[in-house]
């Protein structure tokens, strides 16, 4: 059932948030583990019944994209066939896995997580910034692995909805 506690929207300002991260994190690889919080909130308000408030009211990374975007992007829809679940699929799992590769290749120590997540981070940042200049400004959203796999818990464990009902079938 869909948690109803509100979420306080901060996305008017919350790019700050983001761009302070790839500050201190170009600084010093080691704040870079703050990139867990930004990976792990999606999944925690899905969790917690939320839904997508997440994208919705806080993202940071989505505050940027919405409040700079806009001047330089050219606006263009995405592509019907990125936005299919199994592109979405695709990419959650490319992510995954990448995260789990470079893990064996670096290592599993504090600074070499913080450093993946780092870089994790900035790549699909940029990635995303490219998006949204030549797409629409939050286009990386419609790909975006936290924001599908938040959508993916909220329909798969929390607001599970019966894939087939009776009562449906019987008025389609
Ligand atoms: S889809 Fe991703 S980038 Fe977009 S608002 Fe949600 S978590 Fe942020």
């Amino acid at each position: 059932m869909r948690n109803t506690k509100k979420i306080k929207n901060i996305q008017s300002w919350s790019y700050i948030i983001i761009m302070g991260f790839f500050v201190l994190s170009f600084i010093d690889h080691r704040f870079g583990i703050f990139g867990l919080m930004c990976m792990g909130h999606p999944i925690y308000l899905s969790f917690k019944g939320h839904g997508k408030a997440h994208c919705s009211k806080v993202c940071p990374r989505g505050s940027f994209f919405g409040k700079f975007l806009p001047k330089i992007s050219l606006n263009n829809p995405l592509p019907k066939s990125w936005r299919t679940t199994k592109v979405k699929n695709g990419v959650l799992i490319l992510m995954i896995s990448a995260f789990t590769a470079m893990m064996i290749l670096k290592g599993r120590g504090f600074t070499e997580i913080a450093t993946i997540l780092f870089r994790m981070m900035f790549i699909s940042f940029l990635i995303g910034i490219l998006m949204g200049i030549i797409f629409k400004p939050r286009s990386w959203c419609q790909i975006c692995p936290m924001g599908h796999g938040a959508h993916l818990i909220d329909q798969k464990f929390v607001n599970k909805e019966p894939e087939y009902s009776p009562v449906n079938s019987q008025n389609s």
